[in-house]
């Protein structure tokens, strides 16, 4: 899950990270207002910035200085509402802003690649990362962080002399920031942490000015805190109301909905639809479901809901494989969840079973004799079946 700007510098600040005090608002008024608390409270700068999980936003026109309360207002009414790369601005952060000395940039990633971590730093912050990175690699340090030791302070001294720092009392701030954006980076989670610009302030102070963070979903059960953190607005309905039921969906653009038992099938199944869809009108998989380990009778009727509640989607295509969970007690989930769903369920279903128990599972399907749904042995055969009947459809 990727944060907003707002959200990573409340984690920053939770973490002893040093960021501006800061308001969000979704109407030029609450801008108007957030800025009078914030002036109230001694700024003599606010920034009122763009929040949408895409970079770039001061290019884009979604970063804007202003003095007074009037001003906040006019640039949040501004902001508000303007596209930034296919994103809508429905949020804007009015933010003390800091007078800038300099600008620095830093990251912490997982390099899955090399097995550790990654840590990237350079004193031309501000920037574009990625064309600095191209231009002037010389510019951009990156240092490896074992896992096991972790970013301490020796690491992060490493850092900040290979990035080009050199006046003592800047290397001192920085190395310290670094230190707790680490411990951000490993205490929530994270897969990334990153702060560009990192600004030393012409009070002195090092500030994170801004800040991306993706934390890791598989550590999700860690971090019952964090469901606060999902923005419900930019979540699809449907794929919100899969993950209430534990299942794992991701919406795509096409127009067969697909559903399997493990992450690795389904994809597979993605493939296979793909290809017999160039037979058929080119009709495409409409979304990922992946129904887990035990695909009971409700797991099946939730998912089968989520993906025919889906306008796009013209026909369903099941494909399990049984294991733990046998073919036949998926049959019956398919017959039961069918009778959940009453008569108002119009979509056809192919259905694709192998594994374990498969003939008992078949025979179900075929004694249920249901109207919507044809049983077809091979996932080839299956997804040429779904496709020609949504072409159709
Ligand atoms: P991004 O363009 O999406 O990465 O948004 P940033 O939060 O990084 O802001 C873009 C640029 O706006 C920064 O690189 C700064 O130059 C400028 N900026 C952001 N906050 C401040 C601030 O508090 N004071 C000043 N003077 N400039 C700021
Ligand atoms: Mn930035």
């Amino acid at each position: 899950m990727d944060l907003y700007e707002y959200q990573a510098r409340e984690l920053f600040r939770s973490h002893g990270v040093p960021v501006l005090a800061g308001q969000t608002a979704t109407t030029p008024e609450e801008a108007f207002q957030a800025a009078t608390t914030l002036l109230g409270q001694g700024a003599d700068l606010l920034v009122v910035k763009a929040q949408v999980k895409t970079g770039g936003r001061g290019k884009a026109g979604g970063v804007k200085l202003a003095r007074t309360a009037e001003e906040a207002r006019e640039k949040a009414e501004a902001i508000l509402g303007m596209d930034i790369k296919g994103h809508t601005v429905h949020t804007v952060l009015i933010s003390e802003g800091a007078d800038i000395a300099q600008e620095f940039y830093f990251s912490i990633l997982l390099d899955r690649a090399n097995r550790q971590y990654l840590a990237m730093c350079s004193v031309e912050g501000g920037v574009d990362i990625e064309t600095l990175a191209k231009e002037r690699p010389e510019a951009l340090a990156k240092v490896g962080i074992d896992p096991i030791e972790g970013l301490t302070e020796s690491v992060a001294r490493t850092i900040v002399s290979q990035a080009g720092f050199n006046d003592e009392t800047v290397v001192h701030g920085v190395v310290e920031v670094i230190g707790r954006l680490w411990e951000v980076f490993t205490e929530e989670d994270a897969t990334l942490v990153e702060v560009n610009p990192l600004v030393l302030a012409d009070d002195g102070r090092i500030l994170a000015l801004d800040g991306k963070v993706s934390l890791d979903d598989n550590a999700r059960f860690r971090h019952p805190e964090h469901d606060a953190l999902v923005d419900n607005k930019a979540t699809d309905e449907r794929e919100a109301r899969a993950r209430a039921a534990g299942l794992n969906y991701v919406r795509l653009e096409g127009e067969v909905g697909v559903l399997g038992n493990g992450a690795g099938l389904v994809m597979s199944t993605l493939d296979v639809v793909e290809g017999a869809g160039h037979r058929h009108g080119n009709m495409r998989p409409a979304n990922f479901l992946d129904l887990g380990g035990g695909s009971s009778a409700q797991v099946m009727a939730t998912g089968l809901e989520v993906v025919a509640d889906d306008p796009q989607v013209r026909a369903i295509f099941v494909n399990v494989f049984g294991g733990i969970t046998s073919c036949d007690t998926v049959a019956e989930g398919i017959v039961t969840a069918l009778s959940k769903l009453g008569p108002d369920f119009n979509k056809q279903i192919v259905v694709r079973l192998d594994g374990n128990n498969v003939e008992r599972g078949r025979e179900i399907l075929q004694a249920a004799n249901h109207p919507l749904v044809t049983v077809v042995e091979t996932m080839d055969g299956a997804a040429d079946v779904v496709t020609a009947i949504a072409q159709e459809a």
